[in-house]
């Protein structure tokens, strides 16, 4: 059977003489895995479209099991994503948990919007933390685990500090904190943040600026709420950690402040 599809290729690897499989986020049928034959030979029409992070139109052939591809176009081939070091972490990771989160086949209309949103903004050079906690926030809501951030989990106070509890959910007031010794604490800016993200569709994020403090915050929230729910040891964020570590203390000037 011939199917046509829009997609984005989230996994790309070798297979054989010349060959590769990638996996593409499609809009209509979800993960999908194709043969792009010959894709690594110089002059193949088809590498292109074997590149993480292409989007494209694919058209492809399968009776069962892999399909294998039959024509393709490029609709947008991202290769800054590719090109510089930071970039290719923030895109990864992206992908790989977009991967490791749907099953196959799982219908992915409004993940597709999400990820395409989440390369173009990457590419745009939009502030890629910002991006990619507002798509772990995207994924987390998909997966059931959206927080609450509006009033406290235990008691619906909404007045006050609050802190992130991932165990619970969401926030708790100062009142309620006590059950959660690994609660977060949460400025007014990075709660009022969380909030904004919880609603906003990516492909609505314009350029935000964000203190380094906030910024802070936000990825310890974002990694203890990601680690509670979803778990998963992905390779492309340990890539991350090493990148963030490296920005934080280079070796050549590796002063505190
Ligand atoms: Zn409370």
């Amino acid at each position: 059977m011939q199917y046509r599809v829009e997609g984005i290729v989230i996994r790309s690897m070798d297979y054989g003489e010349g060959n590769k499989i990638v996996t593409l986020l499609t809009s209509t049928h979800g993960k999908v895995g194709i043969i792009i034959r010959g894709a690594k030979k110089l002059k193949s029409r088809h590498g292109s479209l074997a590149h993480l992070f292409t989007h494209g139109e694919y058209l492809f052939f399968r009776n069962s099991g892999l399909g294998t591809l039959t024509h393709g176009e490029i609709i947008e081939s991202h290769h800054v994503l590719r090109e510089q070091l930071e970039l290719v972490a923030y895109a990864s990771y992206a992908a790989e948990l977009t991967d490791r989160l749907l099953h196959e086949e799982e219908a992915s209309g409004f993940i597709f919007e999400q990820l395409k949103a989440c390369l173009t903004a990457l590419s745009e050079g939009k502030d890629p933390d910002i991006i990619i906690q507002l798509y772990e926030m995207k994924m987390l809501q998909i997966a059931g685990y959206g927080p609450e951030f509006d009033a406290c989990t235990v008691c619906d106070n909404a007045a006050g500090s609050m802190r992130l509890s991932a165990r619970s959910g969401g926030v708790l007031c100062s009142r309620c904190t006590h059950r959660d010794p690994s609660s977060i604490p949460l400025s007014d800016s990075a709660l009022k943040l969380l909030r904004v993200f919880r609603k906003m569709d990516l492909r609505r994020l314009g350029s935000i600026q964000v203190k380094d403090e906030t910024k802070k915050q936000l990825k310890a929230v974002m990694r203890q709420l990601m680690d509670a729910h979803i778990g998963l040891p992905l390779k492309s964020r340990a890539f991350l950690d090493q990148l963030d570590k490296y920005a934080a203390a280079p070796p050549e000037r590796g002063k505190p402040e």
